[in-house]
């Protein structure tokens, strides 16, 4: 069959010319699942159309910052307002003042933070506060979980007992890579053992409290507890990454849920609702010691820029109760509705969830872990999302990824979701 040229076709190919892989974030060169992006033109509530004209029930939503929704009117409103008062003026504003206290009455243990550009920026400066904190050089991390780009992060188990860790891209040096020790998500074991091999040589362990970027894994009971008892009896930091849990678990984030209280907290994605912002913070003894405050350097020439300020001012503030129970109810509407339309075909599916995230692993094993993770078919997974896709679905292109549901999306939405995914199931059952 001759393929059509389309717009997004064209596109792409114009694209890969100037962009690396033709995008400027690899997972959305559609690699993982043997396609082709449609290229976006704009959006509105849970819908996204392509230049094509083609209109998708979105469930990427940028990722995870569009709790609300694609552009939704107050947010365009604010943001139009906010523009013609001048987009960055490298000086101190009284937005950035209210959005930091906004955060922090959601999430009281951010006693003072720092907004940056991104989550990366986030997580990378948390780690050096920690370890000038503590006057140490190695961090844990757990195999699976995300916290951005920077060097130290990019780094897996290496083989054999957990021990250092080996960097997982060409460009990270060896250096760089044996202070990152990388233990079992879900396994406190690990991290036990990890400490006993480094006394007091770990300044902090950085976790995903649910984790999101190996697909949901949430945290089994006592995981998170057990991670604060082993940093409180070593003199180390805890540091949770909630770029994505932050005001998706629940406004307070993971750690309200959860009823723990982490030294540090890196933010990004919703904080930001949609225009580039992160943000750590923690205890104020801590933040003290960031520049000019203390000596530890970290600046950013747009950090508190105006309208990302006011993208994040907004969408807080639009943060309730009911919010957060209309979401977990779809969440629930949408993973009944995959398990069956699975179920019914034949198919192994497991539909992790937590609220407004879920991820459905094409596996005949319960995910706790990233090796349970890691089982799950890509092959499955890319039949299935072409399958959606066609069916003008746009779940996340990687098997290993969050759905996010928004205030946006209608039952439904769902309930057109889950009639599209029948005959995905049925499609994957006969490849
Ligand atoms: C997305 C993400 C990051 C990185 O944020 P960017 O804004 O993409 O740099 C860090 N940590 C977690 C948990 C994330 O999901």
């Amino acid at each position: 069959m001759a393929r059509t040229t389309t717009s997004s076709r064209r596109l792409f190919a114009r694209a890969r010319r100037v962009l690396p892989g033709g995008v400027n974030s690899p997972v959305r060169a559609f690699k993982a699942v043997q396609g082709e992006p449609p290229f976006i033109a704009r959006a509105a509530g849970a819908h996204v159309t392509d230049a094509d004209g083609r209109r998708y029930i979105d469930y990427v939503m940028s990722w995870g910052p569009l709790i609300h929704g694609h552009a939704p009117a107050g947010l365009t409103r604010a943001l139009g307002a906010a523009v013609k008062r001048g987009t960055s003026f490298g000086a101190p504003t009284p937005l950035e003042v209210a959005l930091a206290e906004r955060v922090r009455a959601l999430m009281p243990s951010l006693e003072r933070m720092r907004f940056v550009n991104s989550g990366t920026e986030a997580a990378m400066s948390a780690l050096r506060l920690a370890r000038a904190a503590t006057k140490r050089d190695k961090i844990v991390k757990f195999q699976g979980c995300y916290h951005g780009h920077a060097d130290g992060l990019l780094v897996q188990a290496g083989s054999g007992a957990l021990t250092l860790g080996i960097p997982t891209s060409p460009g990270v040096t060896k250096a760089n890579a044996a202070d990152t020790l990388v233990a079992g998500y879900n396994d406190l074991a690990s991290v036990e053992r990890l400490f006993r091999m480094h006394r007091r040589k770990i300044a902090a362990v950085i976790v995903e409290p649910i984790a999101g970027n190996m697909g949901i894994v949430p945290p089994q009971d006592g995981f998170l507890q057990g991670l604060r008892e082993v940093c409180d009896r070593a003199g180390a930091l805890l540091i949770f990454d909630e770029v994505i849990s932050g005001f998706r678990a629940a406004a307070g984030g993971a750690q309200a849920v959860f009823g723990l209280t982490p030294d540090l907290t890196c933010l990004g994605k919703i904080i930001g609702g949609g225009l580039p912002v992160g943000a750590y913070g923690g205890r104020a003894d801590l933040m003290a010691q960031v520049a000019p405050e203390g000596p530890v350097y970290q600046a950013g020439t747009l950090s508190g820029n105006p309208l990302a300020m006011t993208a994040g001012l907004w969408t807080l503030s639009k943060l309730s109760d009911k919010l957060y129970r209309c979401l977990a109810d779809l969440g629930a509407r949408l993973a009944a509705g995959l398990a069956d339309a699975a179920c019914d075909a034949g198919v192994p599916l497991q539909v992790n969830g937590f609220g407004s995230l879920l991820t459905p692993f094409f596996s005949n094993r319960p995910v706790r872990d990233y090796r349970a993770a890691i089982h799950a078919s890509t092959t499955d997974y890319g039949v299935f999302f072409r399958a959606m896709l066609k069916r003008g679905i746009y779940p996340p292109p990687s098997q290993f990824e969050a759905w996010f549901l928004s205030a946006a999306h209608t039952e439904r939405d769902i309930d057109r979701t889950i009639a599209a995914a029948r005959p995905a199931m049925k499609a994957v059952a006969r490849s």
